[in-house]
């Protein structure tokens, strides 16, 4: 197998990484050891809106900007650590006051407003759990998700409320308040305005003794294989994200941060809330929108140090065959880091050719709850691999066998299960209301990601792709990603959605859905050129038999490809839930 690595060299790092030399650091790493970069609550335990802001607003940090907010009509507000603490405060006191408390189920429902941000700190100090939806759902996957999280709670504005939850409140008996961000006067009892109950509110709040096992948040998975599962995590995950904020984020003190995920998903809330500021890094959140002109204006005018976004904002930013760096000051920028889907190799040369930079790929799920494997600032990148696995993480390639025993592939180079033993605090707990199946994802002490990888001679981990998405064609095994990254290499090729197609005679067909470039239409010529494309790069055995021309690939949400869909759709098969489909 051809290597291509990206080199490191500690000459041309501005500042000087955390981690420096990975070897040693997996060698000695203790999770104990990080209870020294914790606080602890006055009233004991642990509880992440204390180390994310109070802890920060009693201190040096009290005036430093927390969130950066800019707004849709390019509105820019500034709240420092010690305005969030007073806020969060008056937000856990109308929840107590509405006798709203731990362990309850509070969901917001909202765009990126600055109140989100605020009430999901004030629900972990009140020690109820914090639901986020993705504001973008429709009204059926929102009153499924308030449904089977048991909401007491939902802090939302008018018109989401209006639109997407009002029409179904008989269907939510337990639902007890309803608090309407811009609302400016309560409607019933039942449905307040936000806006009254915090002017009337103390901006003083002690957080209660918390059990760092307390439940902190409960996110639905992305939907990409099936139906959402439900996951729950706990207050003393902020260990985990203490630590891969650490290493992969690489914070240092005057870092200004952007993560482009909302806090609908995982991302956008371990890394676009809790883990900056664990660290006391100042945050930015912008309310809109991707608009690749905002974005780099985003970058520049924020001065933006670290950037942590996904694939397909990276493959947006491709396709516009601009020189980013020719019209934008992207000085300070000195690390980008990428999750949710397979960060194709092209998007990597793209990073160093146009951003003079390259992307780090990184690797998890919803379920681990934080950073798992990572290509790491100091370290150098292996093209088309997630990275190494973290400090204090241990992960295998296994295979199972007919009788279920697990066995560790230690043969470099060769696919299977990639499984990790579960013993950081940000793993998930259950998975709410289905402790059958979460029982089922571990054998043996190990815990079945669900996606398949193998590792190589470096010890870095490669995708190869979800367990349910791999192709078996003509006796061999195939992953989409190694099909659609070579795909995205012919210039015309904007993005790829690679299928197994069921065929008589071989198994699986390998069929390719292709979007083009700006620039490029859709021909039988191109098609024959694509197929010949494939052919060269990757061996007629794995290369796509057809292609078809489709624009619009079906995405969650969050901007994962739904192969499943893909496949449905081709086998015209029921398209299963689809609560996560981006219109
Ligand atoms: P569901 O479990 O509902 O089908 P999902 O798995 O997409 O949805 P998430 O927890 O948001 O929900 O996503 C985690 C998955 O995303 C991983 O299991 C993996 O398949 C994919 N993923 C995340 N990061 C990467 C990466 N760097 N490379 C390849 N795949 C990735
Ligand atoms: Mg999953």
């Amino acid at each position: 197998m051809r290597e291509s690595r990206i080199k490191k060299s500690l000459q041309n790092f501005p500042v000087t990484p955390n981690l420096l030399d990975y070897e040693k650091e997996c060698e000695t790493f203790d999770w104990k050891s990080l209870a020294l970069c914790f606080d602890g609550l006055p009233a004991g335990g642990l509880n992440i809106a204390h180390e994310a802001i109070d802890r920060h607003a009693n201190g040096a940090l009290a005036n430093k900007p927390a969130l950066i907010w800019l707004g849709e009509n390019n509105q820019r507000i500034e709240y420092s650590f010690f305005k969030i603490k007073q806020e969060s405060a008056k937000f856990a006191n109308v929840l107590k006051t509405l006798g709203i408390s731990k362990g309850d189920r509070v969901f917001t429902l909202s765009t990126r407003l600055p109140e989100l941000y605020i009430a999901a700190i004030g629900i972990l100090k009140n020690l109820s759990v914090m639901c986020p939806l993705f504001s973008q759902f429709g009204p059926e996957p929102i009153l499924q998700r308030l449904q089977r999280g048991d909401a007491k709670a939902l802090v939302t504005t008018k018109s989401l409320f209006e639109k997407k939850v009002r029409p179904f409140l008989a269907e939510l008996p337990q639902l007890q308040a309803i608090l309407l961000i811009d609302s400016e006067e309560n409607e019933s009892d039942q449905i307040l305005s936000l806006k009254k109950l915090m002017n009337q509110a103390s901006s003083e709040f002690e957080i209660p003794f918390t059990d760092p096992e307390d439940m902190s948040i409960l996110h639905f998975t992305s939907g990409t294989t099936g139906m959402p599962k439900g996951v729950v995590h706990v207050h003393k995950a902020a260990y985990a994200h203490w630590m891969s904020g650490k290493y992969v984020l690489d914070f240092h003190p005057d870092d200004i941060y952007w993560c482009t995920a909302d806090p609908g998903w995982v991302t956008g809330t371990s890394y676009g809330i809790i883990t900056p500021w664990l660290h006391g890094i100042t945050n930015i959140v912008d309310e809109a929108e991707f608009d690749a002109k905002r974005w780099y204006s985003t970058l520049q005018n924020e001065k933006i140090t670290i950037w942590y976004t996904a694939p397909t904002a990276i493959r947006r930013l491709m396709r516009i065959d601009n020189n980013p760096l020719k019209e934008y000051d992207l000085s300070n920028l000195r690390l980008i880091q990428s999750v949710g889907e397979p960060l194709n190799p092209e998007a990597i040369v793209w990073g160093m050719q146009k951003l003079n930079m390259p992307i780090h790929d990184n690797w998890w799920q919803t379920e681990t709850g934080a950073i798992m494997i990572a290509n790491l600032i100091s370290q150098d990148i292996i093209l088309g691999s997630m990275g190494r696995p973290l400090p204090g993480i241990k992960v295998a390639i296994v295979h199972q066998n007919e009788n279920g025993t697990i066995t560790e592939i230690q043969e470099p180079n060769k696919e299977g299960d990639l499984a990790l033993k579960p013993n950081w605090p940000s793993m998930f707990r259950t998975y709410l209301h289905d402790e059958e199946r979460y029982k089922k994802s571990f054998v043996q002490g190990w815990y079945i990601s669900g996606d398949l990888a193998y590792k190589d001679k470096n010890g870095y981990f490669h995708f190869v792709g979800r367990a349910d998405d791999i192709i078996k064609t003509s006796g061999h095994m195939v992953g989409p990603f190694e099909v659609e990254s070579a795909l995205m290499e012919h210039p015309s090729v904007a993005e790829a959605g690679v299928i197994g197609k069921p065929d008589p005679m071989i198994g699986q067909l390998v069929k390719a859905f292709v979007s083009l470039k700006n620039g490029f239409s859709p021909s039988e010529e191109l098609k024959r050129e694509l197929l010949g494309f494939g052919r060269k790069k990757l061996g007629s055995a794995i290369a796509p038999k057809e292609i078809e021309f489709e624009q619009n690939l079906p995405k969650t949400r969050s901007g994962k490809i739904m192969r499943r869909l893909l496949k449905a759709r081709e086998m015209g098969l029921p398209e299963g839930d689809i609560s996560t489909l981006e219109n």
